[in-house]
């Protein structure tokens, strides 16, 4: 334990008889503390070095109000202190949290959800060892891709699949294997920011590419395509306009023109389909999305798209399409830099499981059942809460149910809206916005943070993703809900 040099002095003089007792003096050692019957369930819990280093930290602040004239702690208020410190370092961040944005594939709350079955598989693969890279019947080295190849390629039509970290992994290393040195034409209305971070032009760059930009933002026609192919062209790259449309007096060049465009001149044409979906969703009853199977039949080479957007499924970049290409990519030395690990594997083939029976889809698959959810459901779902709400805002805000809009979220239908209902919290009164913040943070202080949106003056928590199995947990914190301090 390090002293400031002057409390040793003063703790010397005091030693030497000094007539004003030194109240430092009066503070424990940390080795005095350690064998201190009193903080043995504490090293119990959290092991002897994290607990004898919150008590430094607790001594340190003690010392500190000494010599500003307080008076040394006793012991038991040391403890707890310590306690709580101790118990807040090992407190994991990434922590659960009620996700009642409306967004349901929210990128920030860790998109799609997986379904148990799922996550069962990642429990295993994490847990014992797994035939990853090893062929059971030859007794050999086998190709990790293996594992989910054939299920991808019978879902999607296409001839081969390979697997990577994410999207934005799999455009890039498309794009290097394909184009590198080479020119990539993309449409002016199709040049996409992503998040903020996955820039189409950036991409193309680091992957190695030229991008040359056709048409306009509002229209791009075939001879756009056409006029500026080149020598130097290696292919033809469509990318879906994930988080807005263009709208009004517009043309693009369908999937199906661009194929035959880039097929005519011994080019591949490549599909970054973002989202994607492995299943028509206006079976139930939601929005169209494209999907990987229309790209492949509308003669795409290459079709890309994420596996935690409306798959449902695993952080993942899956790519499908011609074999021949498929295998190029698969020597690129990128993709072992890119591969996906075990347990995204996993819970991947554990997800593609699940779409072989597609009528039991919207129960088994998370990001479905919530996306499927009635609007009666939900609303039925505030009613049961309103009580339990109101009786922590009482005299604080006023709470009404209302009808709001969900969204898909993670670029897929950026413009469809699904109806949906909300617990409408509403501070009135004077100074009404400072209160609202204030409760926006009283309610991520909880102990599982509930996340909505501003609204219109009120707080809306959009009860979409509330799952009834979780709906009890929900309500009970409520009653510790304080308004945050300013
Ligand atoms: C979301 C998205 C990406 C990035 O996918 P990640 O899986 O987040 O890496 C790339 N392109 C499009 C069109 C997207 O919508």
């Amino acid at each position: 334990m390090s002293f400031p040099s002057h409390s040793d002095n003063q703790a010397r003089s005091q030693d030497e008889g000094s007539a004003t007792p030194n109240p430092l003096a009066r503070l424990p050692s940390v080795d005095k503390l350690l064998v201190d019957a009193g903080f043995a369930p504490l090293i119990e819990a959290y092991g002897r070095e994290l607990v004898a280093d919150c008590i430094r930290t607790e001594l340190a602040a003690a010392r500190d109000a000494v010599q500003a004239g307080g008076d040394a702690p006793e012991i038991t208020v040391l403890l707890s202190k310590i306690a709580v410190r101790a118990a807040g370092r090992i407190r994991p961040r990434l922590r659960p949290v009620f996700n009642l944005t409306g967004t349901v594939l929210h990128t920030n709350l860790g998109r799609a959800l997986l379904p148990e079955a799922a996550a069962e598989a990642v429990w295993r693969a994490a847990t014992r060892p797994c035939a990853l890279e090893y062929n059971l019947g030859g007794g050999e080295r086998g190709d990790r891709d293996s594992l989910v190849e054939p299920l991808l390629t019978e879902i999607t039509g296409a001839e081969a699949a390979t697997v990577v970290n994410n999207n934005a992994a799999a455009v890039l290393l498309s794009l290097n294997t394909l184009a590198a040195q080479k020119e990539v034409l993309v449409s002016r209305g199709e040049l996409v920011e992503i998040g903020g971070a996955f820039r189409i032009p950036d991409i193309m760059r680091r992957a190695g590419a030229r991008l040359v930009e056709v048409g306009t933002t509002t229209r791009t026609h075939a001879k756009d395509y056409e006029s500026a192919i080149g020598a130097r062209t290696a292919l033809l790259l469509k990318v879906h306009t994930s988080n807005y449309a263009v709208v009004g007096f517009t043309a693009s060049v369908s999937t199906t023109e661009l194929a035959s465009i880039a097929h005519a001149r011994g080019l591949s044409v490549m599909e970054d389909l973002g989202s994607g979906t492995l299943i028509d969703l206006s079976r139930y009853g939601l929005p169209r999305e494209p999907t990987p199977q229309e790209a492949i039949r509308a003669g795409v080479d290459l079709v890309t798209f994420s596996g935690d957007k409306l798959l449902g499924g695993p952080q993942a970049g899956i790519i499908v399409g011609r074999r021949e290409l498929i295998q190029r990519i698969k020597k690129n030395p990128l993709k072992r830099a890119l591969r996906a690990d075990k347990m995204t594997l996993a819970a991947l083939e554990a997800v593609l499981l699940l779409y072989l029976d597609p009528e039991r889809l919207p129960q088994r698959l998370p990001t479905l059942r919530l996306l499927t959810r009635t609007e009666a459901d939900i609303r039925q779902q505030a009613e049961r809460l309103l009580g339990a709400v109101q009786a922590a805002f009482a005299g604080i805000a006023e709470v009404t149910v209302v009808p709001c809009n969900s969204q898909i979220g993670s670029g897929a239908l950026p413009t469809e809206r699904i109806a949906s209902h909300a617990l409408a919290i509403r501070p009135a009164g004077k100074q009404s916005g400072r209160k609202l913040s204030r409760i926006e943070r009283g309610l991520r202080l909880l102990p599982i943070p509930v996340i909505g949106r501003i609204a219109d003056s009120a707080l809306l928590l959009d009860l979409r993703c509330l799952e009834a199995e979780n709906e009890a947990e929900f309500a009970a914190q409520f009653a510790q809900f304080r308004l945050a301090a300013d």
